[in-house]
């Protein structure tokens, strides 16, 4: 996480900007800068040792204009107020620029989920609920997984807060474990979506993806799904992936000139998708620090880990032959690089378009927990190609009628349709 720069006020200087652009009134400015809501609480937990620790939690719900809230609970040892609203209000521009009836909200929790055992992990996420429940369900807020939470996480929420109301309640969380109430091609969706926008970032640039190479940041969840895609849809190379070590405590990029195999990295990577160095090493990866993935002379940049990676220096880093970078995390760009990047040309897929597929796929989830009958993979998959291309489409034209760079075309199709629920529903 940048030091630098805090993500909240990098949020709102990237809406700021927009706002001019549109000439946005005083009121639906001050409504959308700040949260509508926030939570912070304490979560005792009892752990094994017997002793009891008190972690801080965080749910901030930043607009439901549009729909319940909806966005992710992040464990992570370094989370901050801060980049909970900065997270909370990019998913009210994500669910707009995807056209899903939900609303921006986002939780945390200060922690380092690997230092855990599973039964102190299943205290602190009965507990986070406990702190919460009155405030979150399917028509109010609906939580999901994000850093460092996983779908088995997911299904212990859900149960806590149906037996809190007396009710099974899968709606109330998405992202749970097949079996559990969870969608058919959740798991691969956030990354399986960022490829459909390179896809479409590629046809409209003339590039073939068959020639192409790329180099991503983060093995979670989003890249992780994102390389196989990138390999099955596309067709090019990857060369890098960088990513941390768990046991050192440190990031390497790990990289091979012939390609490197997700699947073996996969069969290396643990829960929170950190791979160890040794068995990297031993499959006959070369280590590097881990900004060179950022160095690599490649066509398609994916940043998939986490926010502020692409800053002011770290930008120069950036050779002149990439053509695309496919924000899979949220935030992962400064503004200053912004305008970098802007000045090389190159196609910048914004988080909050390029990453939409993990909520969209979770929207299709609720849907199914509400009919209580649930689709075949391929209608998921089919449906959320659909609506990806659909979204990605309408940033572009946007881009191309008011000729300006493809994030603030996408803070403009988003901030309309919020601003236009708003001002059907009487608030503006
Ligand atoms: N955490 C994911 C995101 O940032 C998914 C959110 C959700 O499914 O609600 O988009």
């Amino acid at each position: 996480m940048s030091s630098k720069l805090n993500p909240f006020e990098m949020a709102q200087r990237q809406f700021d900007q927009v706002a001019d652009q549109l000439d946005l009134s005083p009121d639906n400015r001050a409504l959308l800068r700040n949260p509508m809501r926030e939570f912070h609480f304490q979560i005792p937990v009892r752990m094994d040792s017997g002793e009891l620790r008190v972690f801080r939690g965080y749910r901030v719900q930043h607009n439901d204009a549009r729909g319940p809230c909806k966005g992710g609970i992040r464990f992570h040892p370094a989370e901050t107020i801060d980049t909970v609203r900065a997270l909370a209000t990019w998913m009210t521009w994500k669910c707009a620029v995807s056209d899903i009836p939900l609303g921006g909200g986002k939780g945390g929790v200060i922690c380092d989920p690997s230092t855990l055992s599973v039964l102190e992990k299943e205290r602190l996420c009965r507990g986070w609920v406990g702190q919460m429940w009155r405030n979150i369900g399917p028509r109010t807020d609906v939580p999901a997984p994000d850093v460092g939470t996983t779908p088995q996480m997911m299904g212990w929420m859900m149960d806590e807060y149906s037996k809190l109301v007396g009710s099974f309640t899968p709606g109330v969380i998405t992202g749970k474990p097949l079996g559990g109430g969870g969608s058919l091609f959740r798991t691969p969706a956030t990354g399986f979506g960022v490829i459909v926008t390179v896809r479409e970032a590629l046809k409209h640039l003339g590039i073939n993806g068959k020639e192409t190479t790329c180099s991503l940041q983060g093995f979670g969840n989003v890249s992780q799904y994102a390389a196989l895609t990138y390999l099955d849809m596309i067709g090019g190379k990857i060369v890098a992936v960088s990513c941390w070590d768990n046991q050192d405590k440190c990031s390497y990029t790990f990289s091979k000139k012939d390609g490197i195999d997700p699947k073996f990295l996969q069969s290396i990577t643990d829960e929170y998708g950190t791979v160890n160095k040794g068995r990297a090493k031993e499959g006959g990866y070369e280590i590097e620090d881990a900004d060179a993935w950022l160095a690599k002379d490649v066509d398609i940049l994916v940043p998939a880990a986490i926010e502020g990676v692409i800053t002011g220096d770290t930008v120069k880093r950036i050779s002149k032959k990439v053509r695309i970078v496919a924000e899979g995390a949220n935030g992962p760009t400064t503004p200053e690089a912004d305008e970098v990047l802007k000045a090389n040309n190159v196609f910048v897929i914004p988080d909050f378009l390029c990453n939409a597929g993990g909520v969209t796929c979770s929207y299709f989830e609720g849907v199914q927990n509400d009919m209580n009958f649930y689709w075949a993979e391929e209608e998921v998959r089919t449906r959320l190609d659909q609506k990806m291309t659909v979204a990605f489409h309408k940033v572009l034209e946007m881009a191309k009628a008011r000729k300006v760079y493809m994030r603030n075309a996408a803070y403009m199709v988003a901030i309309d349709s919020v601003v236009k629920a708003m001002m059907l529903r009487g608030w503006v």
